[in-house]
């Protein structure tokens, strides 16, 4: 079995519906940027608190209800008779709505924040890319593969100070090279 990150049985299909470049996608993402804000101000801080406000009511929209399964399990009696008993299991379910979909995808965000997975939920870094990612580890920043990881180190400030230094020292090499090559010229 191909190894996934911890949280993907409920992180798969939200990442995969969030993903895909849909103008109905806007709201989720919306709301989980919001999130992601909360997360990096400090409690006490106001305009943390109108945020949060703002959060939860937006929350107000997505709604569960209980849905009320019948099991059966089995049971031992005193006289150690094997007896079956029925068990009532309830599941929580978006409720039916116009944005069921949505529902399901607030529904998985719940369910990754019950974990503690929460801050795993996060934006690739890369600006081209900024696809929805749950994250291997604390400290992954873009999607998995490497792919991003190198694109936004090949445009970063430093790599292209790097490049400059580079092509530079490049050019005189090859300048020097040239000289070398015309002053063994005039000897011959
Ligand atoms: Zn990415």
């Amino acid at each position: 079995m191909k190894r996934r990150p911890e949280g993907w049985t409920f992180g798969e299909s939200l990442l995969n519906w969030l993903n895909a470049p849909r103008r109905d996608r806007e709201r989720i993402s919306q709301l989980l940027d919001d999130l992601k804000a909360l997360e990096r101000i400090p409690a006490y801080a106001e305009d943390g608190k109108k945020r949060l406000v703002a959060v939860n009511r937006e929350l107000r929209s997505y709604i569960q209800r209980p849905v009320c399964f019948v099991g059966t399990t089995q049971a031992r009696s005193a006289s150690d008779e094997r007896t079956e008993k029925v068990v009532i299991v309830f599941e929580s379910e978006p409720a039916v709505g116009q944005r069921y979909r949505e529902q399901q995808a607030v529904a998985a965000i719940v369910q990754l924040a019950e974990r503690g997975l929460f801050s795993r939920l996060r934006r690739c870094q890369y600006k081209a890319c900024r696809k929805w990612v749950l994250a291997w580890r604390e400290d992954q920043r873009f999607c998995p593969g490497g792919v991003c990881k190198k694109a936004y180190e090949r445009a970063s400030p430093e790599y292209a100070e790097y490049q400059k230094i580079y092509q530079r020292e490049s050019r005189k090499r090859e300048r020097d090279k040239q000289r070398k090559a015309k002053i063994g010229a005039y000897r011959k």
